[in-house]
């Protein structure tokens, strides 16, 4: 049976639905599957032709026991968690009809971001473990964009979840944060909070705090599905496979991803994918906020301020995942992971020394992308194709372009394009010659009906947000619902 083992080692391993159930390990490090699955060349040559969530059911039973989820009950969880796509499927295109170099669209999902691919999921396993358990959970979840609309639309009308999405005032999009604030379900409680100088990394700082409370975390029954949720990085290989078996002419050849990285959870389901034995090497592309470049350019692991981006939900300056990244790297060394982490929260800082550093970029290639190489890529892409990508895919693309020459000739590459442009219109403005009005693929319906409809929204300072949270959820439990 796959146990999930803490990154820390510190304390014993957990089947699969106390990890998805717990979110963070009771040592403070993160679940990671032990041991990874591996798969011969007949399973890989067996998963080809499958579509999207058929594809998704046999990544998972690598993953999941039938004990804790029996397939049948896979089968209708993935079902249930797909059922709000316009499609499953995500498209592979490639405007400039250059045959070496696609775009995977993730942003096809209900809240328009790849955030729903896993989010949907891991929703639908959690309310099914709490059901066998009659339990209930509160979630919080500190989001710069995506993940608060994701998480909020998967638990609205879940009867035994209730939800916090917590977001720093004035850092994300106007229609991000109408996506939450619109959801309109008594027991989705969106919290703008004020004064969050380091943005979305203040919000994991409170989060940390009461995850690290064992007693207030259970009297609050809090769990997080933040992407140091195991159930998201898992579902996020699936994309992986995906791609591979759509794109590669021969199964064994290799691909690169050009991934635009935040929390790095993305990326780190596309290790995952590797270590399964998928033959794919990695573009960590991050904006101006470049604490993982720095990781693959000089091994250096190093807290920096905060800069505001125009691609916003990959503007962080910890990310979190990366502890897990260094986990698979050093072959499982949680002595090795563990002095890590100690060492970055006393210091702010890690130095990796040269051969773990050289471990760490073996295959991975990083680089960090300006706003202006941002509007630039969402431009010229637009110019030459027509063809509109958001600032996230834009970072990915730009990143392509910047670190192709770094592998083999002729190795081909997807760009991952997480988020639909509808969702960062006034990036897109700037991006494209003034004047001009924005193209039709600027918008989408849902965007359009959410500016109709009645917001929903608790305000707080930064300051009152750890005992106003406590206060609320107390309250919640006693009476089945936020009530704002
Ligand atoms: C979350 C997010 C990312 C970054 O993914 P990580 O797993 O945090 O690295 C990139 N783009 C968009 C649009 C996102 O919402």
């Amino acid at each position: 049976m796959i146990m999930y083992h803490s990154t820390r080692g510190g304390c014993p391993p957990v089947p699969f639905d106390q990890a998805v159930l717990q979110g963070f390990a009771g040592d403070g490090g993160l679940f990671v599957p032990h041991p990874v699955p591996q798969l011969s060349r007949a399973q890989l040559e067996q998963w080809k032709s499958l579509d999207y969530v058929a594809l998704a059911r046999e990544v998972m039973s690598c993953y999941i026991d039938p004990e804790i989820v029996p397939k049948q009950d896979l089968e209708r969880l993935l079902a249930a968690s797909f059922a709000p796509f316009e499609q499953a499927d995500p498209p592979l295109v490639s405007p400039g009809q250059d045959g070496r170099h696609w775009i995977m669209e993730l942003f096809h999902g209900p809240t328009l971001s790849f955030k729903d691919v896993a989010m949907g999921f891991l929703i639908e396993l959690m309310d099914y473990f709490l059901e066998k358990l009659d339990d209930r959970l509160s979630l919080i979840l500190a989001t710069t964009g995506d993940t608060g609309p994701a998480a909020a639309y998967a638990v609205a009308g879940k009867k035994r979840i209730c939800c916090w999405p917590l977001y720093p005032a004035g850092m994300i999009s106007r229609e991000q944060e109408l996506q939450m604030t619109t959801i309109g379900a008594g027991n989705v409680c969106p919290v703008e909070v004020q004064d969050c100088r380091n943005g979305g990394d203040d919000l994991d700082v409170v989060v940390a705090r009461l995850f690290g409370n064992e007693q207030l975390k259970k009297r609050l029954k809090l769990s997080s599905v933040n992407s140091i949720n195991i159930g998201r990085v898992l579902m996020q290989t699936v994309h992986y496979f995906y791609a591979y078996f759509r794109t590669v002419e021969r199964l064994g050849d290799p691909l690169v991803f050009s991934i635009p990285a935040g929390a790095f959870g993305n990326l780190c389901g596309g290790e995952l994918a590797r270590l399964m034995g998928l033959p794919i090497e990695f573009i960590c592309a991050t904006n101006k906020n470049g604490t993982l470049h720095r990781i693959f350019a000089d091994g250096i692991f190093e807290k920096s301020p905060l800069q505001q981006s125009l691609s916003s939900a990959i503007d962080i300056v910890i990310p979190y995942n990366f502890w897990r990244f260094l986990y698979f790297r050093c072959s499982g060394d949680t002595a090795l992971v563990n002095k890590a982490v100690t060492e970055f929260e006393h210091f702010g800082t890690v130095q990796f020394d040269d051969i773990l550093h050289s471990k760490l970029r073996q295959g991975v290639v990083s680089t960090s992308i300006s706003d202006e190489q941002t509007l630039e890529s969402i431009a010229n892409i637009f110019e030459q194709t027509g063809y509109l990508l958001d600032p996230h895919g834009a970072v990915a693309v730009a990143g392509a372009e910047q670190c192709r020459p770094g592998f083999a000739e002729h190795t081909p590459c997807v760009s991952v394009a997480t988020a639909h442009p509808a969702k960062f219109p006034r990036v897109i403005k700037k991006a494209l010659p003034t004047g001009r009005s924005l193209p039709e693929s600027a918008f989408h319906h849902s965007i359009e009906e959410a500016k109709k409809a009645d917001t929903k929204v608790l305000i707080c300072t930064y300051d009152e947000l750890e005992r106003l949270l406590v206060e609320k959820i107390d309250a919640s439990l006693k009476h089945l619902s936020p009530g704002l």
